[in-house]
């Protein structure tokens, strides 16, 4: 029943109304339980309508300071969590999880209603730092296109949200199981051959352990197994891109398991743009028989290399090497064991390479090979031992047995009087024909 369109004056209205509605009632009463006329006055009268005044006043008064004062607090905790989602981005949950919260002191209606207040400024809070770390975690993957830097800050992430000591992404580059990135793991080359692993790739499903005694935390003091070991396959389109590995020290809670997949769904899509932007740099980088450098990106790198050897003095050897006759192993075994052949000698030759040399398809059957630092002695060098090297090995193909030998030729800048790029480059070519010239399997490094 409304009366004005304040409840408290409603209140007011109703308690001193009823208080003056005793005072009235009351002389009749007194009067019936036998008092007598003459002490029922004017002033008796006007007493019990006082009195009726003030018992309704301190009612409402007391109705004002004791619920009155918690439905305020409630009042300013609901407008300062208003406020706050206004301003959403520079919200602090710790600080709005002291400032928000109703104290509980009653164990009524009023406490009920504080705790239900509180329990909901709780999901808001868990809600919104959700919300804020999922937005964090997006722009990870919508900015990042290097797979290993992806990577990395995906488990940073993934590990602070979590609450895991420990943990690795490992992805399949093509048929191999790759670490990406790995955080206090202790051997990460080793549990990424564990057929838990494996295991994981080929069901594509989450995998939970209580326990495990196959990894190991680092922590740089002591070294211990996880309570809790989650893996958690990354899938794109239902192929399995890799895996994240979590280690915990203890039990993940049950809100973190089910919201991770939202996580790990994010995270596919980037995982997947940064593996086809990787591919597509391998593409345009590399030659797609033999995996070494393609003659563009070769060039390229020749240009940087002779400019840092114009800088600093330091030299560049380059060498060109042909494979002799290559035309009669196709003849006599057919293309496909040619190519075989190609990719078994660009094997060799990668491996009598030194790191940060740069080994280049120039064309056809024929290799240029840039030896940052090498003089001419040293290119004569690695070139004999290479010449030496394809001719001793043979190559097995389906019960064949195929020997071939490889001749070289070479020059380095600043000696030779080089004086450019195409010098450099056209001085090793003419040593290349003097190898063949003068019976192939051969080396030549002349000025
Ligand atoms: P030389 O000792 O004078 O270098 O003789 P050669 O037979 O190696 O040289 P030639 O230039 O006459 O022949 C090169 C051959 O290499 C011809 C070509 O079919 C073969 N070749 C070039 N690229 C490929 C390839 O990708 N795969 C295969 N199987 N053969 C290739
Ligand atoms: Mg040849
Ligand atoms: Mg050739």
């Amino acid at each position: 029943m409304r009366v004005t369109k304040k409840v408290f004056t409603d209140l007011a209205l109703f308690m001193i109304g009823f208080g003056v509605l005793i005072g009235i009632i009351f002389p009749f009463f007194v009067r019936a339980v036998g008092i007598p006329p003459e002490h029922i006055d004017a002033i008796f009268i006007a007493m019990c309508l006082i009195a009726g005044i003030v018992v309704g006043t301190v009612n409402i008064t007391l109705a004002r300071v004791i619920v009155g004062k918690r439905m305020k607090i409630l009042s300013e905790r609901m407008k300062y969590v208003i406020t706050s989602l206004e301003r959403l981005d520079d919200i602090n949950p710790e600080e709005c999880l002291d400032k928000c919260m109703i104290p509980v002191d009653s164990e009524d209606v009023i406490g009920e209603s504080s705790r239900s207040f509180n329990d909901l400024v709780t999901s808001f809070i868990e809600t919104l730092q959700s919300e804020q770390s999922m937005r964090n975690f997006t722009e990870i993957f919508t900015n990042e296109l290097d797979l290993e830097k992806l990577s990395e800050k995906a488990l940073s992430h993934l590990l602070g949200y979590t609450e895991a000591s420990a943990g690795m992404i490992v992805i399949d580059k093509g048929g191999t199981i790759d670490i990406s990135s790995s955080h206090l793991i202790k051997n990460p080359e080793k549990i990424k051959d564990l057929d838990v692993i494996h295991k994981s790739f080929t069901h594509g499903k989450r995998m939970f352990f209580e326990f495990s005694e196959d990894i190991t935390i680092e922590t740089g003091l002591i070294d211990f197994h996880p309570k809790a070991l989650l893996l958690e396959p990354i899938i794109y389109k239902g192929d399995v891109l890799g895996i994240v590995l979590l280690a915990s020290t203890r039990q993940f809670s049950k809100i973190v398991l089910d919201t991770l997949h939202v996580y790990i769904h994010g995270l596919s899509l980037g995982m997947h743009n940064a593996l086809t932007h990787d591919r597509l740099e391998q593409i345009a980088i590399l030659d797609p028989l033999t995996k070494v450098y393609n003659r563009r990106f070769g060039m390229e790198r020749l240009k940087e290399e002779y400019a840092h050897s114009l800088r600093t003095d330091v030299p560049v050897g380059i060498m060109m090497l042909d494979i002799d006759h290559f035309k009669k192993v196709n003849d006599t075994y057919g293309h496909i064991v040619g190519d075989q052949v190609l990719i078994n000698i660009s094997n060799i030759l990668r491996q009598n390479l030194r790191q940060g040399d740069v080994l280049i398809r120039h064309g056809g059957e024929e290799f240029m090979a840039i030896l940052p630092g090498a003089s001419c002695a040293e290119v004569a060098k690695i070139g004999e031992q290479i010449r030496r090297f394809v001719e001793e090995h043979t190559v097995h193909y389906q019960q064949q047995e195929i020997k071939v030998t490889i001749s070289i030729g070479g020059s380095s800048h600043p000696e030779c009087e080089i004086s450019s790029i195409e010098d450099l480059v056209q001085k090793a070519d003419t040593n290349l024909y003097s190898s063949k010239d003068f019976g192939r399997n051969k080396v030549t490094i002349s000025a």
